[in-house]
C-alpha cells in the first residue's frame, strides 16, 4: 500500500480501497501502468514491474500502488490515477515535494523580505 500521510487521509474518498483495487487488479492487472511519468528515465515504454514480482533492476519486491497525477487525493477520476511501483511512486512524488518546498522556501523568503522592508521604512 502506498504511505499515504496522516494530515491526507482524510482527504481521500471512503471508497479509495475499493477504487485502489480496481486500478491496480482489473485496469493495470498488476503491473506497473508508468509510461516515464515518474522521469526516473529506468524503463523504456511502460515499466515492467509487477505486484508481488522483484522488481526491475533492483529485485526488491514490487508493491503496486496508485498514485494521483495532480497530486489531489480527492480527484479519483480514473484520468488522474495511474498503478505505480513503489520506485515509480516515490520518484513521481519526489518531484512534487521538491516543488512544493521550493515554493515554501519562495514564500518564505518573500515574507523575509518584507518583514525586513517593514522594519527599515
Ligand atoms: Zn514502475
Ligand atoms: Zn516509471
Amino acid at each position: 500500500m502506498s504511505p499515504i500521510r496522516t494530515e491526507n487521509r482524510k482527504r481521500y474518498p471512503r471508497d479509495w480501497p475499493t477504487i485502489s483495487l480496481r486500478i491496480r487488479n482489473e485496469r493495470a492487472a498488476s503491473r506497473c501502468e508508468c509510461h516515464g511519468e515518474c522521469g526516473r528515465g529506468t524503463h523504456e515504454g511502460r515499466c515492467p514491474n509487477r505486484n508481488g514480482q522483484p522488481a526491475y533492476g533492483t529485485e526488491s519486491k514490487v508493491v503496486l500502488t496508485v498514485a494521483h497525477l495532480d497530486h489531489t487525493p480527492e480527484n479519483c477520476d480514473d484520468n488522474n490515477l495511474r498503478a505505480m511501483c513503489q520506485g515509480c511512486h516515490l520518484h513521481y512524488d519526489r518531484d512534487h515535494h521538491r516543488e512544493t518546498a521550493a515554493a515554501t522556501r519562495r514564500a518564505a523568503i518573500e515574507a523575509s523580505g518584507q518583514l525586513a522592508w517593514e522594519i527599515t521604512s
